[in-house]
């Protein structure tokens, strides 16, 4: 229905109001829709910006989206109701559109619901699980059901006692030959299965992890995924055995309707365990077929899937900080003029390298979903590169989610009192973003897959078997830098890569050496700093390597090249001068040469990036309705739309709230 051609950005530039505003944007040294269209154009681009334009434009101009109040003014019970009911809409406006394609569906679904599309779980990681894991002839029954929305389900697998180890889940499947079913049970209460998303009141179905025990107890087959129905198709009650609320409220995500279940001898048929990879006939009988490795498809799907509502959020802050430091003023300078605040080279500091990390992610992110995607393609190709695929994709998110915690905390402080309101959109995004550091898997502990995944390549590097290693680390077999100085981009490239390889090649040996005295297992757990160090540094060198190359891509000498490679420079310089200790101690360079670029090179960056921070954030052309923002908004009228919030606000409804009424007639009680 959508089809691939160039469109319109959502602003002109004569659409800003605020004076201010518009002479950054007049200033600018590029053209903003040609880096557009450079950075997030095509249909294999994650961002297929054309494609996403359409579908902003379709699914904002429905009426729904004026009919409440902003939702820092609606109850939870409120704002749950109208999420329920725009995500419904959403999915049967995108059928009357004929919005079939996955991705765009899913975009559409999103921005329709305001980001809090009620049933994402399903849409993202369930279906894409009853695609990859169920059986043929399971895909054919269940499949339809659950894209047509009559099966409506979560992923359940974190339990009250156990997040991490999942081996230790304690939600039982016992199959019983003589009714041809699964009896499942949550029989303590730390098997409780706690915080799957949309459980609490929506789904009414789950696929469960529990363990798997045929043809009796005796015999445990280790963990399976089962389609569980929770709640009846017509009146939504939970079914009998089935106990199942919402937990209590969490630091953000409200709209998450997080759940917890817990199960009383609740049967399923035998042929609702996925059976793509493992299977259990009618005698009991379990058979291991299909290749494991699929699973790990599945994790990378959706954390790569979780990558992505990072990215979002990270650019809506530095859009919104930027904009709003383009037109605030503050403090006087001799000329007796205010100093807008984003000419501060203090502020500069704070938000530069936030747009320059921006920059670094989202390339990055284009370079390992097109990767993904196109590897997805060769299904022996697939398999064979999936590890490093694994390895990337909890690496990023590991990396990914705690820095954007971070940058988003930045650009809310950045932002003074006013990016403390709710109106300022960072509040929400802060907090959202908070909770990515803990879900799908906590950053440490990815961290520490991405770094055994960087031993065993290693240690293939050293018995010279590198025939089959992936090109992310490709740089593990090569010459160490052994220049002296960063001329270009590239010095920069070989400069982190050295230290990435030196750092994994340090800790493999030593790691090799106590292998005589000490079990693997504490091998690890007493390295397990450094190993998250070597996983972090390697993500480092995978972040520059990409923004490098994006570079290369961008036209020749063209303006657009020239911003991207300052962003290049800010990005890799300021993550360089963090990790400092790293480069001084493997004497890569003198802790003189990091000074001088802490303190002339990366502020004559800042200096040169001045003129087009607003064009840089305008690039990511989003619309005022997604970054639902007083302080970002397009046009700059931000003291106006943060009065009209204010004057919005339910508490202003009474000239004279009822409690001073009766304080001022005598007629309060006595507590
Ligand atoms: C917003 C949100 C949404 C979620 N949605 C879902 C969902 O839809 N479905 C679902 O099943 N679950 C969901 N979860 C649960 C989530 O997957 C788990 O919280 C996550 O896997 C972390 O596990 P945990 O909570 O048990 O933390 P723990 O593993 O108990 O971690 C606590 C601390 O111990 C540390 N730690 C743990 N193991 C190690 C180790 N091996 N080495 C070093 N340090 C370690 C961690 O770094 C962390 O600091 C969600 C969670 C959140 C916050």
């Amino acid at each position: 229905m959508v089809e691939h051609c160039h469109t319109k950005p959502h602003y002109q530039i004569n659409d800003t109001k605020n004076i201010h505003l518009l002479t950054e944007r007049q200033s600018a040294t590029f053209d903003v829709e040609e880096l557009t269209q450079f950075m997030f154009s095509g249909s294999e681009n994650p961002f297929d910006i054309n494609t996403r334009r359409k579908l902003i434009r379709l699914a904002i101009a429905h009426p729904i989206h004026s009919t409440h109040l902003p939702f820092e003014y609606l109850t939870a019970d409120e704002h749950y109701s109208i999420c329920i009911r725009k995500s419904l809409l959403a999915i049967q406006e995108a059928n009357r559109l004929n919005i079939t394609n996955q991705k765009h569906r899913a975009w559409f679904f999103d921005i329709f619901a305001n980001y809090y599309f009620a049933f994402y779980i399903h849409t993202s990681m369930c279906l894409y699980a009853l695609e990859n894991i169920a059986s043929e002839e399971q895909k054919q029954k269940f499949l339809p059901l659950a894209q047509s929305f009559h099966i409506i389900a979560t992923y359940a697998q974190t339990e009250l006692g156990h997040g991490t180890d999942i081996r230790r889940l304690e939600t039982e499947a016992v199959f019983d030959r003589t009714t041809d079913s699964f009896i499942i049970n949550t029989p303590k209460l730390t098997s409780t299965k706690f915080w799957p998303g949309s459980l609490g009141r929506t789904v009414n179905h789950v696929l469960l992890m529990a363990q798997l025990y045929t043809p009796d107890r005796d015999h445990p087959c280790g963990l399976q995924m089962f389609l569980v129905q929770i709640r009846d198709f017509k009146t939504h009650e939970p079914l009998p055995g089935v106990e199942v609320g919402e937990i209590s409220t969490r630091f953000a995500h409200i709209l998450g309707d997080n759940g917890y279940l817990r199960l009383n001898n609740v049967r399923i048929p035998r042929t609702q365990m996925l059976m793509r990879l493992a299977q259990v006939d009618e005698q009991g009988n379990f058979h291991r077929g299909g290749d494991a490795r699929l699973l790990y498809g599945t994790m990378v799907h959706e954390r790569i899937r979780l990558i992505n509502s990072f990215l979002i959020a990270l650019t809506q802050a530095i859009t919104i900080a930027i904009r709003y430091s383009a037109i605030r003023f503050q403090g006087q300078n001799p000329n007796g003029n205010e100093t807008k605040i984003l000419d501060y080279p203090l502020q500069q500091e704070k938000l530069i390298p936030c747009l320059s990390t921006t920059y670094a992610f989202l390339i990055t992110f284009i370079k390992l979903d097109t990767y993904f995607n196109q590897l997805k393609m060769n299904e022996k190709n697939y398999l064979k590169q999936l590890p490093e695929l694994h390895a990337l994709s909890a690496g990023f998110k590991g990396y990914a989610s705690s820095v954007t915690e971070r940058l988003a905390q930045i650009c809310r402080i950045s932002c003074g009192g006013h990016g403390f309101l709710v109106a300022s959109g960072l509040v929400g995004i802060r907090n959202a973003v908070d909770g990515g550091c803990s879900a799908e898997g906590d950053n440490v502990v990815l961290l520490q897959q991405t770094a055994r995944y960087l031993l065993k390549v290693m240690q293939q590097v050293e018995e010279n078997n590198t025939k089959n290693i992936g090109s992310s680390v490709a740089y593990l077999q090569m010459p160490l830098w052994s220049s002296t100085t960063c001329m270009n981009l590239n010095d920069y490239c070989r400069l982190f890569e050295s230290r990435s390889q030196l750092l994994i090649k340090e800790i493999y040996t030593k790691m090799l050496e106590s292998s005589s005295s000490s079990s693997p297992y504490d091998i690890f757990i007493n390295n397990s700093i450094q190993l998250v160090h070597i996983a972090k540094a390697h993500m480092e060198t995978f972040f520059i390597r990409a923004f490098y190359e994006q570079v290369g891509r961008a036209p020749q000498h063209s303006t657009i090249a020239l911003a991207l490679e300052q962003l290049f420079y800010v990005f890799t310089i300021h993550t360089l001068c963090n990790q400092s200790t790293d480069f001084i101690r493997l004497k890569l360079l003198s802790a003189d040469q990091i000074y001088e670029l802490e303190t002339h090179t990366l502020p004559d960056m800042y200096a040169r990036l001045r003129p087009n921070l607003v064009a840089l954030v305008d690039a990511f052309d989003l619309h005022d309705f997604e970054l639902n923002s007083c302080l970002g908004r397009y046009d700059g009228q931000v003291y106006e739309a943060l009065m009209e919030r204010a004057r919005l606000n339910p508490s202003n409804r009474h000239r004279v709230h009822p409690v001073w009424l009766s304080v001022k007639q005598g007629t309060l009680s006595k507590l």
